[in-house]
Parts: C-alpha cells; sequence; structure tokens
C-alpha cells in the first residue's frame, strides 16, 4: 500500500509538470493516481479487494503484478458496499470525467489541431484536474484521513503544485467576469468556490431550501443549504450533506436535527390529525437515509442526509413509509428499508 500511494504522488506531480508540454501525459497520469489513491484505500480492506472482478484472487500473482485490477466503477462500488465509506455521486461523477477524458484524450492528441484548439483542450484539462483534486484532496484529508494522515506532508505538497495552475483559470475567469457583474446588478450573489477561489459560485440567500451552487469559472457544482442557528440565529450553511456547524455558536447539526428544522410542524402537525400522509418523514433509496426525507414549506421533498431534492415521493408497497426509489414492485421487493413480501414470506 506504502508503494501504490507513492506512485500516486509521483503521477499527481508529473501531471502538473507536463501539464504545458505533454497534456496527453497529464491526463493519463492523473487518471492513474486517482485510481491509485482509490486502491489504496482498498488495499487498507483487503488486497483481493484491488483485483478485478473478473479474476478469483491469489495472493502469488497479486505479489508478483500478475493480475488484472479493478476498474473505477468496480473500485466504487467495492469502497460502498466492502470498506463501507463508498464515494458520493459527485465525487464518482468528477474521477469518471477523468477517465473519459483520458481514453479521449489519447486520441485527441494523435490529430493534428491549431494553437486554439490545443489552448482550450488545455483549459478543460486543468478546469477538470483543479475539481477532480478538489474531490480528492477531500476524501484524503477528511474522509480518510486515519489512513492518509502520514502523507500529509505529501498531499500538501501536491496541493500547492495544483493551486499552481490557478493563472490557468484567470482566463476563464477574466471572460466570465462582465457577466458576473451584470448578474450581480440584477440582484444575483455570487461567493468564493471552495475549488478555484474566484467569487464566481453562484449562491442563494433563501433558507431551508437546498440549491445548486455551481462555480462559473471551474465548474464545481454543489448542493447546499441555508438555515438560522436555532440556538444563535446565526447563518447555518450545509454542502452536500445534512451534517453541519454554526461558525458563530459551534453548534453541530445531523440530518435528523436537520430534518426537524426543515419541517413544517404546524402543517405537518394538522395533516397528520387529518390523516394526510404527504408531511411523513421518507426514507431515502439513494443514501440509506431512514426518515431523513421531508416534505418543504415549496411543496417537495428533500432528504437531509444527502441532499436529494424531489417533486414527488412513492410509497412503498409494504411497508407503507414514503421512500425516494422506484416503488413500482415494493409490494414484493420491499423498498431500501424493508425486505417486502418476498422477505416476509421467506422468513416464514
Ligand atoms: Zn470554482
Ligand atoms: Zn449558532
Ligand atoms: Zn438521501
Ligand atoms: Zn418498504
Amino acid at each position: 500500500m506504502e508503494r501504490l500511494v507513492e506512485n500516486g504522488f509521483d503521477f499527481l506531480r508529473k501531471a502538473v509538470d507536463d501539464l504545458n508540454d505533454y497534456p496527453k501525459f497529464s491526463i493519463i497520469h492523473f487518471h492513474a493516481a486517482v485510481e491509485l489513491f482509490l486502491k489504496a484505500r482498498l488495499m487498507d480492506e483487503h488486497w483481493s479487494l484491488v483485483i478485478s472482478q473478473r479474476q478469483e484472487p491469489d495472493w502469488e500473482k497479486f505479489i508478483s503484478g500478475n493480475f488484472q485490477s479493478v476498474s473505477l466503477d468496480g473500485a466504487a462500488e467495492r469502497l460502498e458496499k466492502v470498506a463501507r465509506s463508498g464515494l458520493t455521486k459527485q465525487e464518482l461523477q468528477s474521477f469518471r470525467e477523468v477517465t473519459k477524458h483520458r481514453n479521449k484524450a489519447v486520441h485527441f492528441f494523435h490529430e493534428a489541431h491549431s494553437e486554439e484548439e490545443n489552448r482550450g483542450k488545455l483549459l478543460s484539462i486543468v478546469k477538470q484536474q483543479l475539481t477532480a483534486w478538489y474531490f480528492l484532496h477531500q476524501l484524503l484529508i477528511r474522509r480518510w484521513e486515519g489512513i492518509f494522515a502520514k502523507w500529509s506532508e505529501s498531499i500538501a505538497e501536491i496541493d500547492k503544485k495544483l493551486r499552481s495552475l490557478h493563472p490557468y483559470l484567470q482566463i476563464t475567469y477574466e471572460q466570465i467576469q462582465p457577466e458576473i457583474e451584470k448578474r450581480k446588478l440584477k440582484g444575483e450573489n455570487f461567493c468564493s468556490c471552495p475549488s478555484c477561489g474566484f467569487e464566481s459560485q453562484q449562491d442563494e440567500s433563501d433558507k431551508k431550501v437546498v440549491y445548486e451552487a455551481k462555480c462559473l469559472v471551474c465548474s464545481l457544482t454543489e448542493k447546499k443549504l441555508k438555515l438560522e442557528c436555532p440556538e444563535c440565529s446565526h447563518e447555518v450553511v450545509f454542502t452536500n450533506e445534512g451534517f453541519g456547524r454554526c461558525e458563530n455558536c459551534g453548534k453541530n447539526f445531523e440530518p435528523e436535527e436537520l430534518a426537524g428544522e426543515l419541517i413544517d410542524s404546524g402543517a405537518a402537525h394538522i395533516a397528520f390529525q387529518d390523516g394526510d400522509d404527504s408531511w411523513d418523514l421518507g426514507n431515502c433509496s439513494d443514501c440509506d437515509g431512514y426518515h431523513t426525507v421531508v416534505r418543504t414549506d415549496d411543496e417537495s421533498y428533500v432528504c437531509t442526509s444527502c441532499f436529494l431534492s424531489l417533486e414527488h415521493l412513492k410509497w412503498c408497497g409494504w411497508c407503507n413509509e414514503p421512500n425516494t426509489g422506484d416503488m413500482e414492485h415494493s409490494s414484493w421487493a420491499g423498498c431500501s428499508h424493508c425486505d417486502g413480501r418476498a422477505g416476509w414470506e421467506k422468513d416464514d
């Protein structure tokens, strides 16, 4: 595992160094690095997880390097199901982009292109690498901190190196700045983007609604939600998930509590007395959240754990609880939170 991680850092360094002169290699190296870090995380769980689903794990072959390794999607699935530390949709999406780019790049740079086209290509590579790095960085220093802590110096060094690509994004920023100014005059808000650092992330001031905050420079999109802290009335911002902290008084929030804050308890109470079940707390098939889905003031539903938002919910035909998933066959097959009739008959 040590070797995997060290190689990962080597590839990242090369990805930055090669960017200008050998953009094709930069993409390939970056892609290799992302895969290595995911594999290192799997390896920390068990060595056999690194081997492709299509092969029987064999230690002898493994140590001699004679094996096919797991694909990105395969790795993501094992992180979720085996390591119980899966990637979020956004993380996976961003890493998939890297893979897609890698496959395309191999062809693109074989062909002859104009200077301008190459320049545009370069810019899109930088954007994508910075976004993917933003997610990878978060994984390494937060979710998987315990495993990668001893490389914190290398992580910081790479972070600095990738940030040095910032001037590339400056070009994009300058191009869209007039548009941002115009939109600000119309009353739109922009705040500083956590990935690229420019004041280019679209923001909303409405509270208690989940919105997509997209950065016009680097395209990072985050789901955000704002709330007035029930203890001190200060504004609390949640990003991509229902775990958050009030910067002012230090109060910590979890999805369950956020659900309580979001639900309009007056309306829910009246509905309950009328036998209206549309305000019942729902379960989330996307993140397995139990009773994390609430109906909000604007008649839509949001999962306070993963911030999935939906217009409608379906009711499970077996347990009769609302769920974000497709409930078509739920009477028989159940939902994310019950085993349906099939499970019940099996137990009998
Ligand atoms: Zn950005
Ligand atoms: Zn507070
Ligand atoms: Zn959810
Ligand atoms: Zn059910």
